[in-house]
């Protein structure tokens, strides 16, 4: 029998768009909506999904596999009853990775350019010649987490001339990138950058790993990127370093809970920019190809490059 793609991602009215995408880029793949009463779970079917509800944990146990529409996994295992046992693969692909290069780009140089305050200045209509001369190849930038993100996104911005240095678990190698490794590293890598970024997974070694202690690391009116996950941050730590000097400004895409809520002290702070978890993600045409691929991968009985490490937690 061939492989089927069942897709709860994004709820049952998105499946129409998720077909369509499928029929374009893989038209011999059959699919078919999570949502079908009539399905019934076959032998060879590859679940999609976002966020499954918990009475979908017995159903994901009979897939041969299951592709994440998202990088991180973190929702999924935190189900104490997520079927662990099947092949889970993460989002990935050039695109995610370009998507996430450009993000982090644009975030960087707004705070190198305080672009915060030009935004602020125009609400206010104020023509105020606040002019700043810190340039790209002056400005060293560290991104903790050098995976399939991280290490496309740290090569990015040593390709456009910044000064780019990354942390991770275990010790690599990674051309033009200079690489810290191991919770001992931590105070020497941030105690030489101008902007750090966020772009590890959440997991329980992570969690709340962005701190008053961190920052306290950090050259005194650094700049701060998350585009990890909300969890990794100590809000009110957040706040404290962005309101003395810590911190000269914050870009946050993830922010803990989602949506942030209406009467977030995170909102309206003068220091922080904040976007809607919008850093990276591939159109469905993209997403459709490269779930198509892995699929094909696990067909084969290969190991697919993003499959996650359940014990590891990424
Ligand atoms: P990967 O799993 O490929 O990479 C994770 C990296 O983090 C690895 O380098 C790993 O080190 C490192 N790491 C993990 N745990 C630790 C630790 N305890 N200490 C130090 N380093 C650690 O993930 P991706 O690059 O694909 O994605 C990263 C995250 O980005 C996702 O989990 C997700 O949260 C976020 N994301 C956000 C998006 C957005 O739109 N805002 C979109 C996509 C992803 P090692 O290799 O040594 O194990």
């Amino acid at each position: 029998m061939p492989a089927r793609i069942v897709i709860s991602a994004d709820g049952r009215k998105a499946f129409e768009s998720w077909r369509l995408a499928f029929a374009s880029v893989a038209p011999q793949l059959s699919v078919c909506s999570w949502y079908d009463p009539a399905y019934t779970v076959g032998e060879d079917d590859y679940a999609l999904v976002w966020s499954p509800r918990p009475d979908h944990m017995e159903r994901l146990a009979r897939m041969k596999g299951i592709v994440c529409t998202g990088a991180g996994v973190d929702h999924l295992l935190a189900h104490a009853d997520f079927p662990r046992a099947v092949p889970l693969v993460r989002m990935g692909g050039e695109q995610t990775a370009r998507l996430m290069a450009d993000y982090v780009l644009w975030a960087v140089i707004s705070l190198l350019r305080d672009a915060r305050t030009w935004a602020l200045q125009q609400q206010q209509g104020q023509w105020r010649n606040n002019v700043c001369s810190r340039t790209s190849n002056t400005t060293r930038v560290g991104i903790m987490g050098l995976g399939h993100l991280g290490a496309y996104v740290a090569q990015a911005l040593a390709h456009v001339g910044f000064c780019v240095s990354g942390w991770k678990r275990t010790p690599a190698e990674l051309d033009g990138i200079t690489v810290w490794s191991g919770v001992d590293a931590l105070p020497d890598f941030l105690g030489e950058l101008d902007v750090l970024v966020n772009l590890l997974p959440a997991t329980p070694a992570t969690d709340g790993l962005i701190n008053h202690v961190l920052f306290s690391h950090l050259p005194k009116g650094a700049g701060f990127v998350n585009v990890g996950r909300g969890r990794h941050v100590v809000q009110n730590d957040l706040l404290s370093a962005l309101d003395d000097g810590t911190l000269c400004g914050a870009v946050l895409d993830v922010v803990s809970p989602e949506p942030l809520p209406e009467d977030s002290a995170l909102w309206h702070h003068p220091r922080l920019t904040i976007t809607p978890h919008v850093a990276s993600e591939a159109s469905r045409e993209v997403q459709a190809r490269y779930v198509a691929d892995v699929v094909a991968c696990l067909v084969r009985g290969e190991k697919p490059a993003l499959l996650c490490d359940v014990t590891r937690g990424y």
